[in-house]
């Protein structure tokens, strides 16, 4: 493992990036009456669950970045399993 994998940024994240939208419940916040409030956000599956997890806007550059490092780290291991049943298979074959 490299130095680099032991920290936040080297992190795998898996969801979407989406904005939740709120309402506080303070009556005199303009939200009472017009628009919600919203901030960036992650939507992700946890036990067959959709669950939310709310970014502060510092967040969302690393959060992408770890979205992409889990996709291309998938799409590897989807390749690598690919050519294992490609090698499993010629043994079979002949
Ligand atoms: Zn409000």
């Amino acid at each position: 493992m490299s130095p680099r994998s032991h920290r936040s940024e080297g992190s795998f994240l898996r969801g979407t990036l989406t904005t939740f939208r709120r309402r506080c419940g303070k009556p005199s916040c303009h939200c009472a009456s017009g628009e919600p409030h919203e901030s960036p956000a992650l939507a992700y599956t946890e036990g067959g669950r959709t669950k939310t997890l709310t970014l502060a806007e510092a967040e969302v550059a690393e959060v992408a970045a770890g979205l992409a490092r889990f996709e291309t780290a998938r799409a590897e291991l989807e390749s690598a399993a690919d050519a294992g049943i490609a090698a499993l298979r010629a043994r079979r074959g002949r």
